[in-house]
């Protein structure tokens, strides 16, 4: 490695520790207890001091350190002094010692662009804390909980929560950090709750061992909680042997290279440009593809429009038998920007 790396890499290996920040911003507002959950849109558009922290957490510590960069967060935050105890100024030194790919080399501070979502599966978050805070002490996380348990409650929601920090290079999603805080929550007392998982186009992904979905089997992931009719008209469309419904696109982005999902299908406006960059970037960087419903790229650049209007399509492997299957009615109602 030279003695000076390349400006991305010093930012990919500072949003490594500043996901990790957040994502502990998260677990602490979560056990408190005291979510200040806020309605944006309506009941199922939600905001809480966790979203609001960890977006605070992370924009004033990027833009410390890269002050040139351009970062779009998804929450609307009134302009005001980010508390010192929130900003992380460290960085993971084994990002920092890779080498950049040729091709990102030259990228300067105000050619780049962060897509921020500082909590994805905000509506998932809150109603785990219902179930955590109403629930006798057997059944916290913290102190152990068996697997039928953890089935009859709401906890498995904890797992569709996540922190995305996508970077986009000339319009394109080339790297992405994403923190899950509350990844082993079924292990019990002392165990250490959240991983991060990163990767660059080019370089690699890191943090979870990429796993395909066994044999043919076509398992279709999608929202748990913004579905409608054309959503469920296009994932039967697919023809699936299963469906499984959970929140989160960070979340759906993880069980398609984890081997637990074939194919995320969201045939519907909703998903914006912050839930689709990080996830995008580690998933195209194993070969995988995120596109509209359409088959075509989205783009990341600083000006573009951030919901994701066309739906998102993403898979490992095979993505043209998905594409092929969405239903006219769907490409009709869903224009490519
Ligand atoms: P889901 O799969 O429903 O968890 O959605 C993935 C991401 O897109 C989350 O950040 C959601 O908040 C967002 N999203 C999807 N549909 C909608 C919608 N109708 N309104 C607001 N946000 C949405
Ligand atoms: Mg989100
Ligand atoms: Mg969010």
């Amino acid at each position: 490695m030279s003695g000076n790396p390349a400006v991305v890499m010093r930012l990919v290996a500072s949003a490594y520790s500043v996901a990790e920040k957040a994502g502990s911003i998260v677990r602490k507002v979560l056990h408190s207890g005291e979510l200040g959950i806020v309605e944006k849109t309506g009941a199922n558009d939600l905001q809480t001091l966790a979203d609001r922290l960890a977006q605070q957490s992370i924009c004033a510590s990027l833009s410390r350190r890269f002050p040139k960069i351009t970062i779009i967060g998804e929450e609307d935050l009134p302009a005001e002094e980010v508390k010192e105890e929130l900003i992380e100024s460290g960085h993971s030194e084994e990002i920092l010692q890779r080498t950049c790919p040729a091709e990102y080399s030259g990228a300067k501070e105000e050619e780049l662009v962060v897509w921020v979502d500082p909590l994805d599966g905000t509506k998932e978050y809150t109603e785990a804390s219902k179930c955590l805070h109403h629930q006798t002490e057997a059944q916290i996380p913290s102190k152990g909980l068996d697997p039928s348990q953890v089935q009859s409650t709401a906890l498995w929601l904890l797992d569709n929560v996540t922190v995305l920090i996508g970077i986009a290079y000339e319009g394109r999603a080339i790297a992405g950090v994403i923190n899950q805080p509350f990844y082993n929550y079924q292990l019990g007392a002392g165990a250490q709750l959240g991983r991060t998982m990163w990767g660059m186009i080019g370089l690699g992904a890191f943090g979870f061992q990429l796993q395909e979905v066994p044999g043919d089997k076509k398992i279709v992931t999608t929202t748990r909680s913004h579905s409608n009719k054309l959503v469920t008209d296009c994932v039967d469309a697919m023809e699936p042997h299963e469906v499984i419904r959970v929140g989160g696109a960070g979340n759906k982005i993880i069980q398609l290279i984890e081997g637990k999902a074939s194919a995320y299908v969201f045939a519907s406006p909703g998903c914006k440009k912050w839930d689709t960059c990080a996830p995008e970037a580690i998933l195209h960087t194993v070969g995988g593809k995120l596109t509209d419903m359409h088959g075509n790229a989205y783009r990341y650049n600083a000006d573009v429009k951030h919901m994701n209007s066309a739906g998102v399509l993403a898979t490992l492997r095979n993505h043209e038998y998905y594409v092929n299957r969405v239903p006219q009615s769907v490409l009709q109602a869903l224009k490519s920007d």
